[in-house]
């Protein structure tokens, strides 16, 4: 095993000289990685769902083939059977952040308690309750339709690698308490007890309020559920223009169209067909490793009995799991935006970010020196400047559409689902009265506006992490136009 002495002292995470000069070691153990999610790879196939030939006529289109669109097609039958549901998928269903994510499957729906509590503080209490209420009707849906998205409610582990985050999860049982929001301080000791990693310092433990999924198998799992309920699906049907047409609304594919009087928009970072929904959203690059399956020894060698989810507690940072087969998944860090809203398929492999990311996993698991990743993936994060999900209707309420989860869908997009059918349908509840759901981020500005901005955010964030958290001029005139991000 090499000594870390230099990682640790100029920081975990930064400049460990491994990385520039391309260690042999980095390098080999991502020699034989797939670059295929490991999620998708890790499931059978099957019989793709048709295409849209021609025009026909339903109740509701839905647009998206992600968790929103699956939600919202499964909630829309499932209260009302005899509603004809078309749920249309530009590609096929999951292949976006809905298979490729980390699986950590939140009850938070303000992409975590802090950006809830910068955002809405009075509404803090129900947001959480609503949240809650979400994750468990998750469960209850892969129980009742049998469902294995191998589910696991882990709860989760934020860990201070730095002393400055030591004092910042320190403060936060107080202040969670007050919120009605249960979390326990670990010291480095009672950390060290859980997870065995030379840099953890002190650690947050979260019992419930997190579990882990397969995000592969529960969008199949979700699609397998429309089709038994009777929802149309049809996958290489990108909607390409929609307008009104009589009473409501036609939804046009390059081979045919459906009518229909209620139209739910759930097409995640990709341009909406809603003109008006593009500016509210951008592309943010997510990266991904996942190890072959661990031996026992080498459980052994880093504990984690209780497999929790765990993120550390810097501003960039990684999140990791353990998957059924005892693999480690290791995401996050680098957040990449090209000029331009960057989206195609030469943005899903970045060497530089996996190279970072190898040397990160080892820097906090010096014990697995010597392992392999198996798959490196990446996909976009449909980020928007609030970092919550945003909803909106349009055509007199004709179409409604829900976006900018940031990197927190997984289970909020069940919540967002709901939402969406209940502006769609014109009901009043607990939720629509709330001004998370009646508000909306601020835009981001046009390029070159829009990449200098987000660039220089990602240089202060950087730097913050690099100066025990500091933040400068710049996140801090943010933070005071609500646009900063802590979570
Ligand atoms: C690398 C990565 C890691 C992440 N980790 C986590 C995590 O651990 N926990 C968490 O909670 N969240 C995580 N997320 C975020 C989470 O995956 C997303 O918030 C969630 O999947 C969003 O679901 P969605 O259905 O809104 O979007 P998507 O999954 O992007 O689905 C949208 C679908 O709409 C389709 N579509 C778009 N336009 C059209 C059109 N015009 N016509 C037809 N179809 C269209 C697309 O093809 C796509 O299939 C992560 C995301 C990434 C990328």
């Amino acid at each position: 095993m090499r000594s870390r002495t230099k990682v640790v002292a100029s920081g975990p995470y930064t400049g460990t000289g491994r990385v520039g000069s391309a260690d042999p070691l980095l390098l080999a153990s991502l020699a034989n990685a797939s670059t295929v999610p490991f999620w998708l790879d890790d499931l059978p196939p099957i019989d793709p769902a048709g295409r849209l030939v021609g025009t026909v006529d339903a109740d509701l289109v839905v647009v998206g083939g992600g968790y929103s669109g699956l939600w919202t097609a499964l909630l829309a039958k499932e209260a009302d059977p005899s509603r004809d549901v078309v749920l249309l998928e530009g590609r096929t269903i999951g292949w976006a952040a809905s298979g490729r994510n980390g699986g950590f499957c939140a009850s938070s729906l303000t992409h975590g308690f802090r950006n809830g509590l910068e955002r809405f503080p009075h509404e803090l209490q129900l947001l959480d309750r609503l949240g809650r209420d979400n994750l468990d009707a998750i469960e209850d849906t892969l129980r009742r339709y049998e469902v294995d998205a191998q589910f696991e409610r882990t709860g989760d582990l934020s860990v201070a690698v730095e002393d400055w985050q030591v004092e910042q999860l320190r403060d936060e049982p107080a202040l969670g308490a007050e919120h009605g929001v249960q979390l326990e301080y670990l010291d480095r000791e009672q950390i060290q007890a859980e997870i065995h990693s030379p840099l953890y310092r002190a650690g947050l433990r979260d019992r419930d309020r997190v579990a882990l999924v397969h995000p592969g198998r529960l969008a199949r799992g979700l699609y397998d559920i429309c089709i038994r309920l009777g929802v149309r699906v049809h996958e290489h049907s990108p909607a390409i223009r929609i307008e009104p047409a009589g009473a409501g609304m036609s939804v046009h594919t390059p081979y045919g169209a459906v009518r229909a009087p209620k139209v739910a928009l759930a097409a995640g970072v990709h341009p909406s067909p809603l003109r008006r929904v593009r500016n509210y959203v951008v592309p943010v690059w997510d990266y991904v490793l996942v190890t072959e399956p661990l031996t026992a020894e080498q459980r052994e060698a880093i504990g984690w009995r209780d497999r929790q989810g765990v993120g550390d507690a810097s501003n960039q940072f990684h999140y990791y799991r353990l998957t059924a087969d005892n693999r480690i998944l290791w995401g996050g860090y680098d957040a990449i935006y090209t000029f331009g809203n960057g989206l195609g398929p030469e943005l899903e492999q970045r060497p530089q970010t996996f190279l970072r990311l190898a040397d990160h996993f080892f820097a906090t698991f010096p014990q697995l020196e010597g392992i392999q990743f198996s798959h490196s993936w990446g996909g976009a994060i449909d980020t928007c400047s609030r970092f919550c999900a945003f909803w909106g209707t349009a055509h007199s309420g004709r179409v409604a559409y829900v976006a900018g989860y940031t990197g927190l869908g997984v289970g909020a997009t069940r919540f967002g689902a709901a939402v969406l059918l209940d502006l769609l349908d014109q009901r009043s509840t607990p939720a629509t009265s709330t001004t998370f759901v009646r508000t909306k981020p601020v835009p981001f500005p046009p390029e070159p506006f829009r990449w200098a901005g987000i660039e220089i955010t990602r240089r202060s964030i950087d730097r913050a992490d690099r100066s025990a958290g500091h933040r400068d001029l710049w996140l801090r005139a943010l933070d005071r136009l609500g646009l900063g991000f802590d979570s």
